[in-house]
Formats: structure tokens, C-alpha cells, sequence
């Protein structure tokens, strides 16, 4: 019998091959594009014509390839990126298969012109169907210009697989805008049918958004950074209020490279949890840097999934890197007080009551304008009076403020919470029982019993009293939950309350947290509980009310939002003990939800996602008044 088994000619093998690299158009510029980048080029062009299909060339001034080197490059396996196998563990290029241009030039007619720095003469060779149709020196700019011409031409049945011109002329434009995110440095262009769809010069990351996204984007982008001993995170994200129903706007990339990881993205979403609403998609561009050796990219041909040695550590730093970016980076108006000129006045008018208000000093703000205060005070044309008792009391405060700053630092960081400055703000003190009565600016008023508005020297802010209160009493109830410090106040009759089997169970199991809060609820026989003490912070009149109240929103939370315990248990008492809609605040009120409200974490949003203010700017304002 005759042996059978042969070696398929390299031509039948290379179009298998390409077969996995090279579907469609744009996995064919991708390669291109890659290629272009590892050969350090600082300016790449695109050229397509009838959406790929009929030409793609990429321009670059990269390093170039020798004569030999440019004959070698279509040879499969022929790559200069890796040597041998260790150097697979620790890939810093894009390529290192060497298939790519020998799957391209196995399917389609390419042309590739390329001269090395510093040489004379480049190359030009031509490869069509893996046969090299020619090869001489020619005259060519410095870098590399490659053109691949109707992809497919031999391979019919896999050209009429193709989709139409716009379908894969949006893959095309998908796969540019990838690479052009990683590289802000970079300078690209895109031209389809002499038309230029994208002109980016060299930048920063948030340029090259812009540039590709457009300028709506420019107010849309929150920082996000994080170094940590496993991965380094850098990136934008967006507001949640610009968020979208629909997706295609999310990328990581890891360690440059685009990569889709469903797990990851909900590491995102999460950490938007409570910001906008589930279906909804946040923007992202993040930057993933991370040791090659915890990686594993070559899990897919096309290298858009990944493998970590620990997805599971890479999933907490990305959600709590875009939670802190969020808490931390979203515009928060300076409220100006000094803007109040009434209050010199009322300083006079009232002057214990203001030495009262020094001392409380909730608001770090209020420091220096009292200390205006103090200035026209002594200033001529002004009632003489005795200032040095309450000066006394002012530098106390103000030192005492100072103090309570820092520690309040030192307690944060313990916690991991993050705060936005070192006003010593006592987060929630508003109920209106723990209210002093303190200094009545007057620039704070009410509409509608609904909203606060407030004067800032660069317009005005309308505050929604209801949302902003429940954000305030949730950042300090988490606060609570996480440190237990919830007080307590006793009460005078504990009602005993008889509840279902399933909630009794439900009770018991958030016995702890409930304490943390500062509700002190006892088993008082068969599915009995007894409330003995309820958060010392809530004004009540009535403790059984208020507790099936929030056990009922627990519930109804637990099976809308399945949220874990503690952020239920903020959420629900936070929604059950906030000021409402339709109740009147005194001055004093107002001002403590305004300077509360900038003190939490996370101020411009509330518990479902919207707004909890909006600001009217001056110009705004001055732009009704002109023509
Ligand atoms: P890989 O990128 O995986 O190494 P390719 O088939 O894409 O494989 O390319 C083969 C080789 O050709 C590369 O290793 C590189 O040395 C060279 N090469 C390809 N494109 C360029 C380019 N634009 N500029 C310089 N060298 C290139
Ligand atoms: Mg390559």
C-alpha cells in the first residue's frame, strides 16, 4: 500500500490559516493597524474603499522592514517579536503569531511598500494568493504602506459571505476607534471613498475621546484612576446621567489591548449602582496595566478575551476605582455664603446667638464668613461694641474645627470611605430636633415646599429637598453600618410587634445592622419583637410605624433591587426617615441639607439616580436678559 499522508502546499495551509485571522475586512485592518503600532509609528493613515472590500492600505512611518525582512514577513510563523516560548509569558507587542500578513496575503492581492530609517532604497513586493508575484527596490517614503485589494478574490464563497457595505463598514470604524483609543499618542486618519471620516491629531486620552466621540463628550468624562499592588486602573468613565440604553461604548483595554469581558463590565455597572437604573450603560475607556505573566491573552484567535490568574481581584479594584471616580470626581459647586449681605447685620443684631452658631460651626465655610463678619464688623462706619469674648470663641471653634477634620481624615481612611474635603461637616444633623438654631443667612428660601434655593456667586442652585435628604441620611447610615455607631434612643413605651413567620425570620437576620443603626429590637416570644430603642437621630412619634415601615421597604428592596443587607437597610431607612416633599424648613434647616449635601460622597445624586440639584448659572441668567 501507498503512503497517503503529505504536507498540504503552503498556499492551501496559509488560506486555512487565514481563515481564523482574517473574517472580515476589519479583522484585516486590526492586524494592519497592530502591526503599525509595534513598528513604533507615530502617524498612521487608513484608506478604504467600498468598506474593505475593495481596498484597505494603512500608511505608517514606522521602523520599516528590510529587504529580506519584507520578503520574510508573509511567511507564516515569521515574526520578529518572539524568539522563543519564554517570550510568549511576557508579550508586549500585539502580534508575535507572524500569521498575520501571510493570512492576509493568502486570501487577497496585497502590496506592500516599506524603507527602514536611515536606508536609502526601500522595497516593493507584491504577494497575491501567497505567491510572490514581485519583489525590487523602489523609491519609498521612510515607514511601511501596505494595501490589501479585494479580500477574497479567491475564495468566492467566503466573499459572498461578506455582509453589506454599511454593516462591515461599521465593524471597520469599530475596530479604528479601538486601536485610536489606545493610542492618544498617536496621530490617525480614516479615509473611506476619499472621505475623511476621522482626523486625529497626537494627545492626551480625553482629546482622543473627544475626537472620536465628539464634543458632547468633553463634560461627560469623570477621572477614574487606581494604583494597586495587582493592577493599575486608568481610564475615563461617564456621568451616570449620560448613560445609554443601548451598548457600544464600553472598552477596556488590558495592557493596550481591546479586550470584551462581560464580568468586568459589571464591575462597572455596579459600582453605578443606585446612580441610574440597571438596563442602563455607562461610558468607559479603562486602562488596565497589569503584570503579562497573570494574563493569558492567546485563549482566542482574535485576542479579544482574556484570561487573569484572578479575575476576581481585578473585578474589586476596577468597581471600587470607578466608585471613588464617581464619589470623587463629579462637579460640586462651592456653595458661597459670603455672597449673604445681610449677614454682618444679623451679627450685630443677634450677637449671642451668633457666638451660639461659631461654636456649632457645621459648616467650614461659615468659618470665613463669620470671619467677614468679623472684619466689617471692626470696620468704621460700624456699631462699636466689644468683640474679644467672642473672638475668643471663634479661634477655639475654628481650632476646634480643624481638629475635628483631621480626625474625621484619620476615620475615613480606616473605613475606606472618601470624603470630598475636610469640611468637618457632622454628616446628618438635620433632623430638625438635633437643628440649633443657627445663623439665618437669608440666601437659602424655599419654593413649593419642595425645593431650596440656594445663592452661589455664580448663579443659583435648586435643591430637591426629598432626594437630597435621603442621600445625605444613606451616606451616613452606611457610615453607621460600617462602623456601628448608630446611637440609640430608648423608648419610653417599646411596642411589641407581632409579625409573619418570614419576617420575623427576615428580623432576626438583620438584627446586627438594625443595632448598628441604633434600633434596639428584642425576640419577645413566638414571632414577637419588642422595639426598645429606635436611631436616636430620627424624630418619632410613633417607633412601631416607623419600623414596619422600614421593614416593608427592606422587602420591597430586596426583591426589586436585590441589594445586599446593609445598603438595603440604608437605603430603606434613609428613604422612610428623610424629609418629604410638602414640609416646611426653617433657614436653618435648609442650610444644613445644602452643607450636608456637599459633604456626602457622592452629592449629586440620589438613592434611584437622580438629580438632587441643579445649578442656574449667572450666565445663564444674564443670557434671558440679553438679546
Ligand atoms: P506578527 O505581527 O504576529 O509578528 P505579522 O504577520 O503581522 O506577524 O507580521 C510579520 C512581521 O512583519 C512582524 O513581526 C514585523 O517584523 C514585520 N512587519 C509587519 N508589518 C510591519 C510594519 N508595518 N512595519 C514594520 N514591520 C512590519
Ligand atoms: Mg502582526
Amino acid at each position: 500500500m501507498s503512503d497517503v499522508i503529505h504536507l498540504l502546499p503552503d498556499a492551501i495551509a496559509n488560506q486555512i490559516a487565514a481563515g481564523e485571522v482574517v473574517q472580515r475586512p476589519a479583522s484585516a485592518l486590526k492586524e494592519l493597524l497592530e502591526n503599525a503600532i509595534d513598528a513604533g509609528a507615530s502617524k498612521v493613515q487608513v484608506l478604504v474603499k467600498d468598506a474593505g472590500k475593495a481596498l484597505i492600505q494603512v500608511i505608517d512611518d514606522g521602523k520599516g522592514m528590510s529587504m529580506t525582512d519584507a520578503r520574510m514577513s508573509f511567511e507564516r510563523h515569521a515574526t520578529s517579536k518572539i524568539k522563543n516560548s519564554d517570550d510568549l509569558f511576557s508579550i508586549r507587542t500585539f502580534g508575535f503569531r507572524g500569521e498575520a500578513l501571510a493570512s492576509i496575503a493568502a486570501v487577497a492581492q496585497v502590496e506592500m511598500k516599506t524603507r527602514q530609517k536611515g536606508e536609502e532604497l526601500g522595497t516593493i513586493i507584491q504577494v497575491e494568493g501567497s505567491e510572490v508575484k514581485k519583489q525590487e527596490p523602489a523609491a519609498c517614503p521612510e515607514g511601511t504602506c501596505i494595501s490589501m485589494k479585494n479580500l477574497f478574490f479567491n475564495v468566492p464563497a467566503r466573499r459572498n459571505f461578506l455582509k453589506s457595505n454599511p454593516v462591515e463598514m461599521r465593524h471597520l470604524v469599530d475596530e479604528f476607534q479601538r486601536v485610536a483609543l489606545s493610542y492618544p499618542e498617536i496621530g490617525f486618519t480614516m479615509i473611506q471613498n476619499d472621505m475623511e471620516l476621522f482626523n486625529l491629531s497626537p494627545g492626551k486620552l480625553s482629546q482622543r475621546i473627544v475626537g472620536i466621540f465628539g464634543k458632547s463628550y468633553q463634560g461627560q468624562l469623570v477621572a477614574c484612576q487606581e494604583d494597586s499592588p495587582h493592577l493599575n486602573i486608568k481610564g475615563y468613565i461617564g456621568k451616570p446621567e449620560n448613560a445609554k440604553k443601548t451598548r457600544g461604548e464600553q472598552y477596556f483595554f488590558v495592557n493596550n489591548r481591546y479586550i470584551k469581558s462581560n464580568y468586568l463590565h459589571h464591575a462597572v455597572t455596579h459600582a453605578y449602582e443606585g446612580l441610574m437604573s440597571a438596563d442602563m450603560n455607562p461610558f468607559y475607556v479603562l486602562f488596565l496595566e497589569i503584570d503579562p505573566t497573570h494574563i493569558d491573552i492567546n485563549v482566542h484567535p482574535t485576542k479579544t478575551e482574556i484570561k487573569f490568574d484572578d479575575e476576581r481581584t481585578v473585578y474589586a479594584v476596577i468597581r471600587s476605582a470607578v466608585k471613588q471616580a464617581l464619589g470623587a470626581h463629579l462637579v460640586v459647586p462651592t456653595l458661597d455664603f459670603s455672597m449673604d449681605v445681610n449677614f454682618s447685620e444679623n451679627w450685630n443684631q443677634d450677637h449671642s446667638h451668633s457666638v451660639e452658631a461659631t461654636k456649632e460651626n457645621t459648616l467650614g465655610q461659615d468659618v470665613v464668613n463669620r470671619e467677614n463678619a468679623y472684619k466689617s464688623f471692626n470696620s468704621p462706619g460700624l456699631k462699636k461694641q466689644s468683640v474679644s469674648g467672642w473672638e475668643k470663641l471663634f479661634e477655639g471653634a475654628e481650632a476646634q474645627q480643624q481638629k475635628d477634620s483631621l480626625s474625621d481624615i484619620e476615620k475615613d481612611e480606616d473605613n475606606d470611605i472618601l470624603t470630598f474635603s475636610s469640611r468637618a461637616n457632622e454628616q446628618g444633623q438635620i433632623s430638625p430636633k438635633n437643628l440649633e438654631d443657627r445663623q439665618v443667612s437669608g440666601t437659602t428660601f424655599q419654593v413649593e415646599l419642595s425645593y431650596i434655593v440656594a445663592q452661589m456667586s455664580s448663579g443659583l442652585l435648586i435643591i430637591e429637598q426629598q432626594t437630597a435628604h435621603e442621600r445625605i441620611l444613606y451616606e451616613r447610615y452606611i457610615r453607621q453600618l460600617s462602623q456601628a455607631s448608630g446611637a440609640s434612643q430608648q423608648c419610653l413605651f417599646p411596642p411589641h410587634i407581632q409579625l409573619s413567620q418570614s419576617d420575623f425570620a427576615l428580623v432576626m437576620d438583620i438584627k446586627e445592622e438594625l443595632h448598628s443603626l441604633g434600633f434596639v429590637v428584642v425576640e419577645f416570644g413566638k414571632d414577637t419583637i419588642l422595639i426598645q430603642g429606635v436611631p436616636a437621630d430620627i424624630q418619632v412619634n410613633n417607633e412601631k410605624a416607623l419600623f414596619e415601615g422600614l421593614l416593608e421597604q427592606f422587602k420591597h428592596f430586596k426583591s426589586e433591587l436585590s441589594l445586599d443587607k446593609r445598603e438595603n437597610l440604608a437605603r430603606s431607612l434613609a428613604r422612610k426617615s428623610a424629609i418629604k416633599k410638602g414640609i416646611r424648613l426653617d433657614p436653618s434647616e435648609m442650610e444644613a441639607i445644602v452643607g450636608q449635601l456637599f459633604s456626602c460622597q457622592n452629592p449629586n445624586y440620589g438613592l434611584s439616580g437622580n438629580k438632587t440639584f441643579v445649578k442656574l448659572d449667572l450666565q445663564k441668567i444674564q443670557g434671558f436678559f440679553t438679546k
